[in-house]
């Protein structure tokens, strides 16, 4: 994940970013908010969710630790198959949080600041939950948390990649994105540009997108089909894919990853030339690394028979619309 290799501060062993306990030193572990690394777990200091859903994030002044806080509304503690699927949900918000902090970008919660960012992870056993962002509220529907739904929404939507982590990434650029280029900037102008004028009526759009479905060649402009329906949700999808490409980056760079490209070059290949930097200062020299390591993943994947794990093509349109949130992101 946006992750770094975190290692036990007892015994130096390699650990994981969700580890509780050092399988090599029997060590309690807990993840330093504060520090953004993985200690010992303090005396008292275990997250008021950590025997509930092996949270492991060091408690702050509430009792829950940083991205525990961050959730306004969770199932009950009775209800256990809702408490299984949102203990997968704040795992992957736990991620996030992560990279958004690893960005430098600003994370206010609800509970410091009003119309703060807040998570409602709903259960759609009792009733209907649409996931979606308003106002700094972030609604997850825990349903996606069940593999067998998620997938079975992906198929029906003909998507090429459903997971948990990409809705709260798609969700939270919703929220970032008047925090990022607000009422009356240079920012939002430039948006508008690069992705189409926002005011248009989004029920209307929401409507053509449903009846018609994605405009033909919608390829070469957008990141996903998704993205068509409206300027925000252009945005959202961008800017999700932005932190996948970020967070798989600082991955590769901590376990040592590098592609360098195939060995044999078809004559039809993209020009693989790249590699990694450990700190590559813009999106382009970012992708020069990204597209082989890319290539490299997909092909490992098909050797064990699942799908692409990258399942995307990035046209050039769609890189300047990167560029532009990677710009607006180094900026905050
Ligand atoms: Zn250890
Ligand atoms: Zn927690
Ligand atoms: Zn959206």
């Amino acid at each position: 994940m946006a992750m770094r290799a975190f290692t036990c501060p007892d015994c130096r062993h390699l650990v994981t970013f969700d580890s509780t306990v050092c399988l090599h030193s029997q060590t309690a572990l807990g993840f330093d908010w504060e520090a953004r690394d993985v200690v010992a777990l303090p005396d008292g200091g275990a997250c008021g969710n950590r025997e509930l859903i092996a949270c492991n994030g060091v408690a702050g002044p509430g009792g829950l630790c940083a991205s525990c806080a961050l959730t306004r509304t969770r199932p009950a503690d009775g209800d256990a198959e809702g408490i299984a699927l949102f203990a997968d949900a704040e795992g992957a918000k736990r991620r996030l949080l992560f990279e958004l902090l690893e960005l430098g970008l600003p994370v206010d919660g609800f509970r410091e600041k009003e119309g703060g960012l807040a998570f409602d992870l709903l259960s759609s056993a009792a009733g209907p939950v649409t996931t979606g962002h308003a106002d700094g509220v972030i609604t997850l529907d825990l349903a996606e948390a069940d593999p067998a739904h998620r997938e079975r929404m992906r198929t029906q939507l003909d998507e090429p990649y459903r997971t948990v982590l990409g809705h709260m990434r798609h969700e939270v650029a919703h929220y970032y994105q008047p925090i990022l280029a607000p009422e009356g900037s240079a920012a939002l102008e430039r948006c508008r540009a690069l992705l189409g004028d926002d005011r248009e009526a989004y029920s209307t759009a929401m409507d053509r997108h449903y009846e018609q479905g994605a405009p033909a060649g919608w390829e070469s402009h957008f990141v996903s089909a998704y993205a068509t329906m409206h300027p925000w949700e252009d945005w959202a999808e961008t800017f999700a894919h932005y932190l996948h490409i970020r967070d798989v980056l600082q991955t590769a760079v901590a376990y040592g990853v590098s592609v360098t490209g195939p060995q044999v070059l078809a004559a039809d290949a993209a020009p693989l030339y790249a590699f990694p930097a450990a700190a590559p200062d813009d999106l382009r020299a970012m992708l020069d690394t990204w597209l082989p390591l890319t290539y490299a993943l997909n092909a490992i994947n098909r050797s064990l028979g699942a799908q692409d794990l990258y399942p995307f093509v990035l046209a050039p349109d769609v890189i300047d619309k990167l560029a532009f949130i990677d710009e607006l992101v180094r900026a905050a």
